[in-house]
């Protein structure tokens, strides 16, 4: 299933490394960092994930291969089907599409998370106001629900 929204950072910011792929993270300039207690992670959105997919998907990094989203546990334990899994990521990706273009006091960012974050801090400050009918906040609203309802899972 094309999906990607683990890579682009919309379920988390970052994905920890394993020493053996320090190396590695350097050569393919991964945003990587030292996240304390010696350990190593790299930035989310990810730089290898290019046109729609990652771009070393045959030998994606230890974190990529371990983590399975809600919906991809579903999907494996049969409790939901392709076609509704297919749909319910349609649903995210149109809703971040939608929201994206209407955050216009918001700097352009590749970010998706980054510029909500500082859109819904804006908010917080009174800076903008919402109104429950404002097409935007629904968009919001229905992005954060299906995320969390649907999609959203721990990484062991
Ligand atoms: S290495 Fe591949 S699977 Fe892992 S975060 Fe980057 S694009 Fe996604």
């Amino acid at each position: 299933m094309s999906c990607g929204l683990c890579c682009k950072g919309i379920i988390f910011n970052r994905a920890t490394l394993k020493p053996h792929e320090i190396g590695f993270a350097k050569d393919s300039g991964l945003r990587y960092f030292e996240a304390g207690n010696g350990e190593y992670a790299f930035h989310l959105p990810c730089n290898l994930y290019q046109n729609n997919r990652c771009s070393i998907y045959l030998n994606r990094l230890d974190a990529c291969k371990r983590y399975r989203c809600n919906l991809l546990k579903q999907l494996a334990n049969g409790s939901i089907d392709l076609e509704k899994s297919k749909l319910i990521v349609f649903q995210v990706k149109s809703l971040m599409d939608s929201i994206d273009k209407q955050m216009i006091n918001i700097e352009p960012s590749s970010e998706f998370r980054q510029k909500l974050a500082k859109f819904l801090d804006l908010q917080y400050k009174n800076l903008i106001i919402r109104e429950d009918s404002n097409a935007l906040f629904k968009d919001i609203d229905s992005f954060y629900v299906i995320l969390h309802r649907y999609i959203e899972g721990r990484a062991d």
